[in-house]
Order: structure tokens, then C-alpha cells, then sequence
């Protein structure tokens, strides 16, 4: 069997696999990417928050990704009946990007894996991760190319970067179940044609349907619009009797009052994709040798579009501390300075996300008069910067939120 023999095997070549190979190709690493699939191909996590700006930029790929002239997204709004609440994120407590994109993933990844392939990174499509063994730190993993051809390659450190392939989560019995209710999305693309002119055609909008249901609306510069609706498995399997992803969208267009004219009769490009009870979790991040990243390791929900941020950040974090270790022979603590570090930044979205769902977030959000230091506070966690403990929303998330959604319900009731 043909052999290879790299410092780091990067398994996928979503957000997360492309900034840890672009960073540590950029610091001298020998690297190989491989990629189950032949890109472009089309995966879910469109709308971007600025955070992930840092990694790009960090990572050498901004450049690349800037030239395509995706939508860019200042803000997000959301929609519940006549109520709307917009976030701008030039106006947030934290320091950070206030602009990012709203993007057709296809292109997006193939465009950051093209880049890789430019920068002389060693990436192969359609190549599949089948096993993986370990003595020590050292790994040999079996990969199969579309002919069927097994490859053996050896590499001193694994990132796991295979999103919902799992690929080491499913070989070491490493998958937990998620703390999150089981929710289900169906989304798909559509040719915007009564699309309005000026900012309102191309805001990126969540629509409240129900405290539990929401349809996400991503208009992107090519002129078509992602559309997809979120809720509790349950409500999602009952938008259609037949099980029909088409008509369960369809239905739940008809939901929305505020879309229901723009998309109400819009044919879809593709066969919408039902992705059912999307949460995961993992019982450990990182082991001898190997490191997990992005959807890999734990995936919340859609509602604040923390999924790509997340899978930048563990990236980039993962190749910086293999890094550290290999280069400059520093004995890294993965459990403190990335598991820790993580958990972190998810702990809070993970309260944001409960808190959506309870109704107590969207108290908040809908609130009139408006409290524009609460919404500043607010805006930098939904910007993604989420390590800020200055801010109390973000040190004190636990209760804050809750907290906060009692008095007003109780002043409104006075
Ligand atoms: P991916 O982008 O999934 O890339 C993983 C790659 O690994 C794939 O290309 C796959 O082909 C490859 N792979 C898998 N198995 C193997 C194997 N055995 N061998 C080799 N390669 C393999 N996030 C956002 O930020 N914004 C959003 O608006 C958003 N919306 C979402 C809506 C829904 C309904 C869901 C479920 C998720 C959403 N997300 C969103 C999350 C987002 O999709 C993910 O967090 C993000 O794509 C993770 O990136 P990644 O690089 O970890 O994985």
C-alpha cells in the first residue's frame, strides 16, 4: 500500500480543516488535507459573524475570500409579526470586526481549498478517512480514493476537522449526546427574483414563526437567497404528512407574514435537505496525537449562526498549540488551554441558545422602548466575541438573561 508521511494529517476541508492547513503550512508544518468529497459541493452555515474575520485574516485566506465580493453582513435582524429588533455590529461593546459575509458555502469552501492548493498545501478531494490507529502520538490512517485505492498515511498529529463525518468521535466512541432539545432545520436555495431593491433585499433576517420556530432568510450576492425553517423535530416532521421536504418548506413560507409575498410562490433550486436533530456533542476534545474541531466536536444550533466561529476558532486554536509543541517544545495542558478555552465561548452561546428558545432572549430583543447598552452588550456576543468577560453579558451569562426577562415580563404585566 502506498505510504505518506506528513507532521499533520487535517481530515475535511470545511472552515475549520482550511484555517488550521492554511496556518500551519504558513508556519513550516508538512501537511496534508484530504477531503471525502469533490468540491463544490453544498453544506449548510451561511450567515457568518465577525469573529470568524479574525481567523480568516489570521490564517492568510481574507484576501482570497474578499476578492469573491460576497454579500456583506453588517448586522442581523429578527422579525416577530410587526415587531423588529436589528443588530449593527459597528455598534457593540467589544472590540472587534464589525463587518463579515453571508455566503454560498459551496463556493466559499471551494474557494478557501483552491487557496490551499495555490499556497502549495498537499490537498486531495475525494478522499476518505476509513480508519485510524495509534501507537503513542503516531497515527497511520486509511484513506480511500474515488477508485477505491487505499493509501496509508502517517503523521505525527490528527486534526479532526470532518464536521458531521465525525470521523474520530465514531472510531474512538468519543460522540455524547447533546444538552440541547432536539431540534431539526429544512433548508434550500432559491432564485430571489422579487427581490427588493436597496438594504432590505439583502439583510439577513430571522423570522420568529413561533417562540420555538424561526425561518432563516440569507440573500447572497449572486442574487439567489437561502431559505430555511428551524424548530423541535416534532413541528418540523409535522409541516407535511408525506415526509416532503418541499412541501414542509413550502408550508412553513406560508407561515411568515413578513416573506410570505417575496418567496411564497418561488420554485426551489435544489430539493430542500432536511437535516434532523442537528446538535452534537463529544466526551473529549483532544487525545494523544489528535485534536477535534468545528462540527466535529460539539454543534449547538443555527439561531445565532455560531457554527463556522466556532469551527475557525477551534482551528486555529488547534494548530497554534500543536505548534507550540512540536516547534518550540512547550508541554501544552490541551485540557486548559483548548478544551477549557472552547467550552468557554460555547458555554455561552449554549445559554443564548436555551434562552432563544425559552422566549426569554426574544423579551429582550422585542423590547420597546429600547435599552441601547443592553443591545451593545448583547450585539458583541451575537458578533461572536464571546472570550469578553468585561462584558457582562457574556461573564454573567447564566442569569443575566433570565434575569433580565423576568422584570421586563413583570413590568409589562404592572
Ligand atoms: P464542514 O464544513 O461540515 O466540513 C467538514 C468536511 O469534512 C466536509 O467537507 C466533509 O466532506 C469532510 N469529511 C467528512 N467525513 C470525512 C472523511 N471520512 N474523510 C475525509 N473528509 C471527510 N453555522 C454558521 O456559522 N452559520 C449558519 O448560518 C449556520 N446555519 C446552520 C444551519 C443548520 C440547520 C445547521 C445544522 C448548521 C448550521 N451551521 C451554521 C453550522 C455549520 O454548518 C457548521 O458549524 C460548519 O459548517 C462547521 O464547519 P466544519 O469545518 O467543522 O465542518
Amino acid at each position: 500500500m502506498l505510504k505518506e508521511f506528513v507532521d499533520v494529517l487535517v481530515i475535511g476541508a470545511g472552515p475549520s480543516g482550511c484555517v488550521s492547513a492554511a496556518y500551519l503550512h504558513k508556519n513550516n508544518c508538512k501537511i496534508k488535507v484530504v477531503e471525502k468529497t469533490k468540491f463544490p459541493r453544498i453544506v449548510v452555515g451561511e450567515s457568518l459573524i465577525p469573529r470568524v474575520m479574525d481567523h480568516f485574516a489570521e490564517a492568510e485566506l481574507f484576501d482570497s475570500l474578499n476578492a469573491m465580493n460576497f454579500e456583506k453582513k453588517l448586522g442581523a435582524r429578527f422579525i416577530r409579526g410587526n415587531e423588529i429588533c436589528v443588530f449593527d455590529f459597528s455598534n457593540k461593546f467589544s472590540e472587534g470586526w464589525d463587518w463579515t459575509w453571508q455566503v454560498p458555502r459551496a463556493d466559499f469552501d471551494n474557494t478557501m481549498a483552491q487557496e490551499l492548493i495555490r499556497k502549495g498545501i498537499d490537498l486531495e478531494f475525494e478522499s476518505e478517512v476509513i480508519e485510524v490507529s495509534f501507537e503513542g502520538s503516531n497515527s497511520k490512517t486509511i484513506v480511500k480514493d474515488r477508485d477505491g485505492n487505499l493509501k496509508e498515511i502517517h503523521a505525527k498529529f490528527i486534526i479532526d476537522s470532518s464536521g458531521y463525518g465525525r470521523v474520530l468521535p465514531r472510531l474512538l466512541d468519543l460522540d455524547k449526546p447533546s444538552a440541547l432539545d432536539p431540534h431539526s432545520s429544512i433548508f434550500t436555495h432559491v432564485k430571489d427574483s422579487n427581490r427588493p431593491e436597496g438594504e432590505e433585499g439583502t439583510l439577513i433576517s430571522f423570522d420568529v414563526l413561533e417562540t420555538e420556530v424561526w425561518l432563516w432568510v440569507i440573500p447572497f450576492s449572486n442574487g439567489n437567497t437561502s431559505l430555511g425553517v428551524v424548530g423541535p423535530t416534532d413541528f418540523i416532521n409535522s409541516l407535511s404528512e408525506n415526509k416532503n421536504n418541499g412541501e414542509a418548506l413550502k408550508n412553513a413560507i406560508q407561515l411568515s407574514d413578513y416573506y410570505i409575498k417575496r418567496f411564497g410562490g418561488t420554485e426551489f433550486l435544489f430539493e430542500p435537505i432536511k437535516l434532523e436533530n442537528y446538535s452534537r456533542s463529544v466526551k473529549k476534545m483532544y487525545g494523544d496525537g489528535f485534536a477535534l474541531t468545528g462540527n466535529s466536536t460539539e454543534f449547538l444550533d443555527p439561531v445565532f449562526s455560531s457554527g463556522v466561529a466556532f469551527a475557525t476558532e477551534s482551528g486555529m486554536l488547534a494548530a497554534k498549540l500543536y505548534l507550540k509543541q512540536s516547534q518550540q517544545g512547550i508541554v501544552v495542558d490541551w485540557e486548559t488551554e483548548f478544551t477549557a478555552y472552547m467550552k468557554r465561548g460555547i458555554n455561552v452561546f449554549t445559554t443564548y441558545v436555551k434562552e432563544w428558545y425559552t422566549g426569554n432572549l426574544q423579551t429582550l430583543f422585542f423590547h420597546q422602548p429600547e435599552n441601547p447598552d443592553v443591545k451593545r452588550k448583547i450585539c458583541a456576543v451575537l458578533a461572536g466575541y464571546v472570550w469578553d468577560e468585561e462584558n457582562p453579558f457574556v461573564k454573567k451569562h447564566d442569569n443575566v438573561i433570565k434575569n433580565m426577562a423576568y422584570l421586563l415580563n413583570m413590568e409589562s404585566k404592572k
